[in-house]
């Protein structure tokens, strides 16, 4: 498969036992359907990291796009990357595939996924809190 950014060949990489495949060119990351979700379950603390340090950054082939983002996986001209608004608090734009439904994100896209997932958990624990005081109160 090749990287829809740069056209590089893109490798085979392992995240809490998802496989995904990585670009080392531009550190961007092709997510299969529902993986995007799988992983952003999991209590991890900058992916992006843990697969640097797992993988480094080896050299590879570079190749050429087209001059628009086209999905790794479907060749077809219905392969095409749009825009998607990802989002539980702070929407994290990505670029989606409408066929496969695959999901392609920049280099630092995938961190900021699961920030936004955090964020989401402490705004919900700040208001079981609120909860927590006002049913005291009412006792
Ligand atoms: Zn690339
Ligand atoms: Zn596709």
């Amino acid at each position: 498969m090749k990287c829809p950014k740069c056209g590089s060949a893109l490798a085979t990489v392992r995240l809490e036992n998802i496989q995904l495949d990585k670009c080392h060119q531009c550190d961007g990351i092709w997510f299969d359907a529902g993986e995007v979700e799988t992983i952003r379950k999991k209590p991890l603390q900058d992916p992006e990291e843990i697969l640097e340090m797992e993988y480094g950054s080896p050299s590879v082939h570079s190749g050429q796009t087209d001059g628009y983002m086209q999905c790794p996986r479907c060749e077809s001209d219905q392969g095409r990357l749009i825009q998607h608004y990802f989002s539980y608090s702070t929407p994290v734009r990505v670029d989606r595939c409408q066929s496969c439904l695959g999901i392609w994100l920049d280099d630092g896209e995938l961190n900021s996924l699961i920030e936004d997932r955090k964020q989401l958990q402490q705004s919900e624990s700040v208001v079981q809190r609120l909860f927590q005081k006002l049913g005291r109160l009412f006792k």
